[in-house]
């Protein structure tokens, strides 16, 4: 007698087989058996007419602190994600020390963590409501041994070793790095390579999230695929686009250099989210240095007209190249002020678009935006690459907010695969489940056959959507009707079950 049997579902593999109309049997948490006339089950759910896939995996999630969070909050299993890989863009929850700065608030939260495994475990006894798996953050590193320094001083970068092998020993499941913030920005490739060495001790993979995403694209991506090669790892290259009007068009220079890469045996993949604007905090504008020492230090250059008018120069220079900040890639009428839901050419009141930048920092250094700087032409044409899978980059689900955090999958599979036929189901199945799970080393997820953990998403491809904006961003999606985290019903006729079944999963 088996637990639960989806009868007459449209079954996916995962792997990019088509659909097969078939029961799904699931037995102490995995699947157990795929086929017809399975045998008894203590319940039995109908889902003819509905797709039948493993459960999503999203590989750029900084859903960090969320199991810390009051109450529950099934914003990922709405979308049919099971499991979220969290620890991206260079900022992990771990380790910190006396000398970490409040870096990112929401994810080097009140709680210290001084090893990673103290983490794991506070997520543990917290409970988590979808699966975690972890990525040990170069930001995090680097400011738990210099702070905000610009230059590490005499042993740092053998501390940041110990550390990270520490977090890799704890069960994280890779390194990342968000160069295009601080403290990361202030290190050099070879500092990178350093840590990525670590992480091929264990096999991990390196997720980044690059020095420039604009018009600095191709040395960032050379730097990226240099580090994988040089320290001989998997290179995941995060949130993939190509930003600001200079650069329309070059998503197909990106992905060559991604294949080529390939072709030399870089193991090499990549991810996208199916929105044409990014988020995040103001701050990132600013060139790195005007964070150099810390907050008080970057409050005190922005109160300063002679300071403020050096950062402008070197935000503004176009022989600068990577590590100057985001200001060139974005116009005034680009910048949607998360907490205002105004764009920042509305805002000026008399001032230069770069004053009124700088004030909106010194009134909130931790706020948000969101940048509509990308190309659907580009976003679509990355999207299709084989080597290239759906992830969120979600925050939060409180506050302020950008609409992929409540609607990445949904938006993907609805408005991309089925009204626009971007790419074949099987294949959109794919980018969102084993493309990812394989990355991130989750060997018993991520796809659907006999044996796997029985981590499922069962969804109407007819209805699938969202339906959120980016000025109301936070609106259930709607079409995912069940999912289970391990056998467990989860979602239930699109409704959440209550509690906190998921685990962390320890490389
Ligand atoms: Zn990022």
């Amino acid at each position: 007698m088996h637990d639960l049997i989806l009868r007459a579902g449209t079954v996916h593999d995962g792997f990019g087989s088509a659909g097969r109309t078939a029961d799904v049997a699931v037995s102490g948490g995995r699947i157990v058996a795929i086929g017809r006339e399975l045998g008894a089950a203590a319940r039995v759910i109908d889902v003819d007419g509905l797709v039948v896939a493993p459960g999503f995996v999203d590989p750029h999630s900084h859903s960090d602190t969320v199991p810390f969070l009051a109450g529950e909050h099934p914003f990922k299993l709405r979308q049919g994600v099971t499991t979220e890989i969290v620890g991206n863009c260079g900022f992990s929850s771990a380790p910190v020390t006396e000398l970490t700065p409040p870096l990112v608030p929401e994810i080097l939260s009140d709680r210290a963590f001084p090893a990673f495994g103290d983490y794991f475990d506070a997520v543990e006894r917290a409970g988590t409501t979808g699966n975690l798996a972890v990525l040990v953050g170069h930001n995090t590193l680097r400011a738990a041994v210099a702070g905000m320094d610009a230059a590490l001083p005499p042993g740092a970068l053998a501390r940041m070793e110990r550390l990270a092998a520490e977090a890799f020993e704890a069960g994280a499941v890779g390194l990342s790095s968000g160069l295009e913030y601080v403290p990361g920005a202030y290190a050099g490739t070879e500092e990178l390579v350093a840590l990525a060495r670590v992480a091929r001790r264990w096999n991990l993979v390196y997720a980044t999230h690059m020095r420039s995403e604009s018009e600095g694209l191709a040395d960032a991506l050379d730097e990226a695929v240099a580090v994988a090669e040089q320290a001989r790892l998997r290179l995941q290259v995060s949130h993939c686009k190509a930003s600001g009007r200079a650069v329309h068009g070059d998503s197909e220079m990106l992905l060559a250099v991604l294949t080529e890469a390939r072709a030399r045996g870089v193991d090499v993949r990549a991810d996208v989210y199916p929105y044409q604007a990014f988020g995040t905090e103001l701050v990132a504008l600013l060139p790195p240095m005007a964070c150099e020492g810390g907050q008080d230090e970057l409050l005190r250059r922005l109160g300063d007209p002679g300071e403020r008018a050096k950062l402008r120069a070197l935000a503004e220079d176009p022989d600068q190249g990577t590590g100057v900040g985001l200001w060139r890639e974005v116009h005034p009428e680009d910048v949607q002020l998360m907490s205002l839901g105004k764009r920042l050419s509305e805002v000026l009141d008399g001032r230069e678009p770069w004053d009124a930048l700088c004030d909106l920092i010194m009134d909130d250094p931790h706020g948000m935006g969101v940048f509509h700087t990308m190309h659907d032409d580009d976003v679509i044409r990355i999207m299709r690459h084989p080597l290239v899978s759906v992830g969120s980059d979600s925050g939060l689900p409180v506050g302020p907010n950008h609409p992929r955090t409540f609607g990445t999958f949904p938006v993907f599979l609805g408005n991309y695969v089925r009204e626009r036929g971007v790419v074949p189901m099987p294949e959109a199945i794919r980018k969102v489940t084993s493309a990812t799970a394989a990355q991130f080393g989750l060997a018993d997820r991520g796809w659907l056959g006999t044996g796997a953990v029985a981590d499922v998403c069962v969804f109407d491809p007819e209805v699938i959507g969202h339906a959120g904006t980016y000025e109301v961003p936070d609106v259930a999606p709607v079409g995912v009707r069940h999912v289970l985290l391990a056998g467990h019903p989860v979602i239930e006729d699109g409704e959440f079950t209550g509690g906190r079944h998921g685990r962390v999963l320890r490389r």
